[in-house]
């Protein structure tokens, strides 16, 4: 099994947890040979995605390749990390968003959500391309089969119900020990970093610069009070927005789990996940979305339910998020 392959199907069906400890222990330990850094971008656009996965848990690749594409757009573009373990090679992602910026005279401080909608979509679509061919397959034969089944013609991935459940429940962990692996990569192949300098980069690859289209996208639907405490929020300055799930949890931006809040409950809350009730609320809030049917409705909304943001707030409490807020 190996990286060339056009299809891979599931080889078990059912896993243990000790099973899936195993295989993520081969995963990260020195039996994997890596050359590249790939396999670790993988499995943290994957835990990214964990809720943009249907309910037959198909993930497809417009979904994947984009949190790979901004991951490898941080990595490779704003912080000048070189990818492979060899001197004088370039990978192929690296090549591409390389040449990328080169004919569109991007600058390497531009971060990726400040691209246009066209250009984000272009570069998607070529990393797509080449992570298809060299990405996919590896880490399917690393695991030998058991993560996901995959076809690269109809462009997805199945999760295997054990390994999904295994990867919501343990997330922060896996989220951890990935970054972690990935800084030690890294800090071995690239000049004049420690890993724990390295570490705060790669924790941050997936933070976007500014949510200001979020703001946008809520004002536009009427939300103009803080969804914490009633305060009007009468100028964009007031205005925070805030992840419901924190972002160090979810680290990825999802319609249904951004709220507007003014700067006290903001700043107030942080790091934590607030009470109960606030879910309902938010649940609330997302029904009145859907239901008020207009653009702009973001791709995160048409594969959203209620179940899956419950799921979401359960599980971010069993990662260790204890210290429910109010205001
Ligand atoms: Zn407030």
């Amino acid at each position: 099994m190996g990286w060339n392959l056009q299809v891979g199907k599931i080889e078990e069906q059912y896993l243990t947890e000790q099973q899936i400890w195993k295989t993520f222990n081969v995963f990260f330990s020195s039996q994997s040979k890596n050359t590249t850094t790939y396999k670790f971008g993988l499995i943290k656009s994957l835990i990214e995605n964990l809720y943009n996965v249907n309910e037959n848990l198909e993930l497809n690749y417009d979904f994947l390749f984009e949190s790979f594409a901004k991951i490898y757009w941080n990595l490779v573009i704003h912080h000048n990390l070189r990818q492979v373990n060899h001197s004088l090679k370039s990978s192929e992602i690296e090549k591409v968003l390389i040449n990328f910026c080169e004919k569109f005279r991007i600058p390497s401080d531009f971060r990726f959500d400040r691209l246009s909608v066209t250009l984000q979509l272009e570069l998607v679509q070529k990393v797509k391309t080449r992570a298809k061919r060299y990405v996919i397959g590896a880490l399917y034969g690393d695991s030998e089969g058991v993560i996901y089944e995959f076809d690269l013609k109809r462009e997805y991935m199945r999760l295997n119900s054990s390994i999904y459940s295994f990867m919501l429940k343990y997330q922060k962990v896996l989220t951890y020990l990935t970054n972690y692996h990935l800084a030690l990569f890294l800090e071995k192949h690239n000049k004049g970093e420690d890993t724990a300098h390295m570490l705060m980069k790669v924790e941050n690859v997936s933070k976007r610069s500014s949510l200001d289209q979020f703001y946008r996208i809520l004002i536009s639907f009427g939300e103009n009070t803080c969804f914490y405490c009633g305060k009007l929020l009468d100028k964009r300055s007031a205005a925070h927005v805030d992840h419901f799930i924190p972002w160090s949890f979810v680290q990825t931006d999802h319609l249904w789990n951004l709220v507007l809040a003014c700067r006290t409950c903001n700043i107030s809350k942080k790091d934590r996940i607030a009470k109960p009730i606030f879910l309902n609320a938010l649940i609330e809030r997302n029904q009145k979305l859907i239901e008020m049917e207009r653009e702009p409705i973001r791709r995160d909304l048409e594969i959203y339910n209620s179940e899956k943001l419950e799921k979401l707030y359960h599980y971010s409490i069993m990662n260790g998020f204890r210290n429910l807020w109010s205001p």
